[in-house]
């Protein structure tokens, strides 16, 4: 009979899960589930702390969902590199088949070719399911059905799968196992295991080329994810502890907990509002709002789930269509007519409909998907701080390491070619821009790993196109960080649209950062609860401070003062708190900003021109507006 190894990855749920589902179908006499703890992702990958915890949550639940389908399981997470442990355990539990969901992200679909391949040299089979799991639709396929080209607008993703399948909706949601076989009698040995990686046997940190920690500017202590070996501190293939990867205790500040128990309940309270499931409209939520769902006119708060895999895409789809069809039915069946549900783009459908858009398009690109330089979808804009990949031959050589960043800096590499952008840039990481709505959308997006989609609007809007002119690359490096839901596919794809240099062309409709937030929060709630210093202010004032009279800031407790960079003291001798002062005058910004883009536009060079690649754009642009960006 069959043994299998299920290797989940993005899809950490038992239900809707079509490889575990095809895996279970053969009716093996052995199945051992793991998870690799890939040092890529520790080292290589943005990720800050509270996004780690979601996942240790995550894995946490579905370990104890596989126990309580067989008391003997549990999910074994193995520590290092995932070629070389799938290597060691194929052998050590003589498994005949190796199942997993398939991950569209390109450095994944690398990874898994190889594992593809280290799998058919064993005689190992591979089990994927006979659908997609992480999407609704298989995002190589839309673009094969899209004439080969990346998916740029609902109405072509909708034609492509129209064309896939005879009925344009997606394959219903899987079952979720009642029973699971029993794991192989032993558990991997640690002699197995040790040969699969020297270092990790020897207890440290892999070695696979992985250069620089990205995140160790994140870390209070030193990472050691690796230093008990492959099995862990205890040998026991526990879920390691957020301490290991070297955050201080408190680092995780989220209060969103991780888990395909969560997903579901989250799901259930969607779909038991059929009001608020069926009539969805997603520009009418708002981005003030303090919670989620309906009481709050908030919108599911779903996302981190999707992009773990605790929530099954198309159980979603389908559990929001079926309250559709029960809320339009009734409607019908008592004469009415008036129970209009709403359709895409703006109801829940259209929302994962957007999803899928942009899974397509990374489908078409790979890892261009996520940058300027090589992306033929993308304008080209001559943005303040460039990334370096952006240098004379388009992949980041020759230029001299005295370019780097500073200590100060992400550690991605850009070009400082203006330090006053620059200063800007580090206000709006900070959430110390001067502007309230900036800085509270920053500082929820730091402390909860979750924004809502309109206030991820602004924030981009105001970091590129519409205040700063910085490159929208380094706003997405900072969301990839910050974000639960970090989703590369839907991140880059989304800082494209609010940038207007793909998917979006409407440039000259800027977010000011006082007249929008003000629509659905005039007296400033969400950001008095994320500038607490501005707790005082009269409503009047609350979206810009600076014009309030010194004797109402005096009143408020709070004076506005400081450039947002370096610490005001706050007993400044007058006992007030601080608040900075706007880092510039918005509306100058935004004439500035749209004739740049402006003439960007004129000029129409895309990521892909060799203009862009090797450095003669700068011919094409003068010095009116921003003009083109200095240096090399
Ligand atoms: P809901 O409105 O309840 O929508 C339901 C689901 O639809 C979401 O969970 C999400 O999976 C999907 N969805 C909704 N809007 C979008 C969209 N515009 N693009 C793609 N999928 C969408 N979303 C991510 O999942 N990961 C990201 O890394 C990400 N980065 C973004 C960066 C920027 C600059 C912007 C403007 C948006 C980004 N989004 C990203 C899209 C969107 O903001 C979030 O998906 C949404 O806010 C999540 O909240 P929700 O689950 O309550 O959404």
């Amino acid at each position: 009979r069959p043994r299998v190894l299920y290797w989940f990855r993005t899809d950490l749920r038992l239900h809707d899960s079509p490889a575990l589902h095809a895996a279970l179908e053969l009716d093996p006499e052995c199945f051992c589930p793991v998870f690799t703890w890939d040092p890529h992702y520790v080292y290589r990958t943005r990720a800050g702390p509270n996004r780690w915890q979601f996942l240790i949550d995550s894995l946490t639940h579905l370990s104890h969902a596989l126990t309580a389908l067989h008391p003997s399981q549990t999910l074994l997470v193995l520590r290092g590199p995932p070629l070389a442990l799938l290597a060691a355990l194929l052998a050590a539990h003589r498994i005949t088949h190796l199942a997993f969901e398939p991950d569209p992200d390109p450095r994944a679909a690398a990874r898994d070719a190889r594992v593809r391949a280290l799998a058919q040299a064993r005689g190992v089979a591979l089990v994927n399911g006979d659908r997609p799991g992480r999407t609704l639709w298989d995002p190589a396929a839309l673009v094969a059905a899209n004439a080969g080209r990346p998916t740029t607008s609902l109405a072509q993703l909708r034609r492509a799968a129209a064309a896939l399948a005879a009925a344009a909706e997606p394959p219903r949601p899987l079952a979720r196992p009642e029973r699971l076989p029993p794991p192989p009698p032993e558990r991997p040995s640690p002699a197995d295991l040790e040969r699969a990686d020297p270092d990790v046997a020897a207890g440290r940190a892999p070695d696979e080329g992985l250069g620089a920690d990205v995140n160790a500017a994140l870390r209070a202590r030193p990472e050691r994810s690796y230093a008990g070996g492959a099995a862990g501190p205890r040998a026991d293939f526990a879920v390691p502890a957020l301490e290991e990867l070297g955050f201080a205790a408190g680092a995780a500040t989220t209060p969103l907990r991780g888990g395909e128990g969560e997903a579901l309940a989250r799901l259930g309270a969607v779909a038991g509002d059929a009001a608020f499931a069926a009539r969805f409209a997603k520009p009418a939520t708002a981005p003030t709002a303090l919670g989620f769902g309906p009481e709050e006119n908030g919108t599911t708060g779903l996302s981190p789930y999707l992009h773990f895999g605790c929530l099954g895409v198309r159980e979603f789809w389908w559990r929001v269509q079926g309250v559709v069809e029960e809320y339009e039915g009734r409607g019908k069946r008592e004469g009415g007519g008036a129970a209009k549900a709403t359709r895409p783009p703006e109801s829940l459908a259209g929302q994962l409909l957007f999803r899928e858009m942009y899974f397509a398009a990374q489908a078409a690109l790979g890892e261009r998907f996520g940058r300027t330089v090589g992306n033929d979808i993308v304008r080209f804009v001559p943005w303040h701080l460039p990334s370096k990949l952006a240098g004379p031959n388009g992949d980041g050589s020759g230029l001299a390491p005295a370019d780097a960043p500073g200590p100060d800096d992400d550690a991605d590499a850009y070009r400082v070619d203006s330090p006053q952008a620059h200063a800007w840039f580090r206000r709006w990481r900070a959430g110390t821009t001067g502007f309230p709505w900036i800085d509270a959308l920053m500082r929820q997006l730091r402390r909860d790993g979750w924004v809502h989609h309109l206030g991820r609007h602004a924030l981009a809007c105001f970091l590129t196109r519409g205040g700063c002119y910085v490159d929208w690359e380094r706003g997405a490096r900072v969301f990839e960080e910050l974000l639960l839901d970090h989703e590369p596919a839907c991140n880059a794809g989304n800082w494209m649209w609010l940038s207007c240099t793909a998917f979006e062309s409407r440039f000259f409709r800027c977010y000011s950062p006082v007249a929008f937030p003000k629509r659905w929060d005039r007296e400033g709630r969400f950001v008095k609860r994320w500038v607490p210093e501005l707790g005082g202010f009269p409503e009047r004032f609350v979206y810009e401070p600076w014009n309030a009279p010194a004797e109402v800031q005096r009143k408020a407790g709070c004076a506005i003062r400081g450039d947002g960079l370096s610490p005001v003291e706050d007993d400044a001798g007058d006992g007030l708190q601080s608040y900075p002062e706007p880092m510039f005058d918005f509306a100058e910004r935004r004439d500035v900003c749209i004739r740049a883009m402006k003439k960007a536009y004129r000029v129409g060079l895309f990521g892909n021109d060799e203009r862009v690649l090797d450095g003669s754009w700068r011919r094409l642009f003068d010095d009116e507006a921003e003009g083109p960006t200095e240096g090399e």
